[in-house]
């Protein structure tokens, strides 16, 4: 079984692809599924609407029409469904294809557990990621946040809010990209290259990764393999081996696995199957 369980179009404010083209690539390249979990990060600072607009090409390319009527990282559920409807009509006996949705958590934000709570009910997605995109409101994507606070207390303050998002949302169904915000610590502020600096991760922030693990387990939740990681500066998939190992020390046997591809070339980037 080879499943992308997590992959992108552009109904997600930093991606260009088309869900027609992706399901393309995905049988062409043997997958049995694919899962389109679109973002929804409730809140998002609106200042970086032009990074993001420049990121999805030169001049808006295959920007989403929606793209300036919309808070960012939102996006029309309804218009989403019906294209998801559309391309499983013309895809649907080749290939299986998930709704989805990737929840930016906060925590102690009732406003927004409840929102997302309110959509999950209605809409009922077949795969729900949970994602911590934000550190105190901050993108840690961009280096400002890390020359802060500097990158170990950037990184356990993450883990802390990863936490406090964790034991709200009880209705994700996978723990997305566990120490994704590692790829993005900037050079000058880690005596050791990236790739070192990430497995060291889990040591040094052990307590509370352990926790976050032990609630996931004790509720069914799934933790995610996100592919993506391989193909950056870190040279590895989400989670690192130490996280991994502890997981199933711990008892965890739910993984999904996801390349969250924001380009149609590159779903089912290194899914192999399992
Ligand atoms: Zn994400
Ligand atoms: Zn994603």
């Amino acid at each position: 079984m080879k499943a992308d369980l997590h992959v992108h179009t552009y109904f997600s404010t930093d991606s260009n692809a088309y869900m027609q083209e992706s399901v393309e690539v995905a049988i062409k390249r043997g997958l049995d599924a694919i899962a389109f979990t679109e973002h929804w990060d409730e809140d998002y600072p609106d200042e970086f609407r032009e990074d993001l607009r420049e990121a999805n090409g030169p001049e808006g390319m295959k920007l989403h029409p929606d793209f300036d009527e919309r808070p960012l990282f939102t996006f029309d559920i309804e218009k989403y469904f019906k294209e998801l409807e559309r391309v499983r009509g013309l895809y649907g006996g080749r290939i299986r294809i998930l709704s989805g949705i990737e929840l930016g958590m906060r925590p102690h934000r009732p406003d927004i557990l409840k929102l997302y709570k309110g959509m999950v009910d209605k809409y009922r997605f077949d795969v729900v990621l949970g994602s911590v995109h934000l550190v105190n409101d901050e993108d840690p994507y961009y280096p400002e946040a890390w020359f802060k606070l500097g990158a170990d207390r950037l990184i356990k303050e993450y883990y802390e809010n990863m936490l406090e998002c964790v034991k709200e949302y009880d209705f994700f169904t996978s723990l997305a990209h566990i120490d994704y915000v590692v790829r993005y610590v900037p050079d000058e502020l880690i005596d050791t290259t990236p790739e070192e600096y990430f497995k060291g991760v889990y040591g040094r922030n052990s307590k509370t990764i352990d926790e976050i693990l032990k609630i996931i387990i004790k509720r069914g939740q799934a933790l995610e393999v996100n592919t993506n990681g391989a193909f950056t500066r870190i040279k590895h998939v989400h989670p690192s081996d130490a996280i991994m190992n502890r997981y199933k020390e711990l008892g965890g046997t739910a993984i999904t696995y996801g390349s969250d591809a924001h380009y149609s070339e590159k779903v089912g980037d290194g899914i192999y199957g399992i």
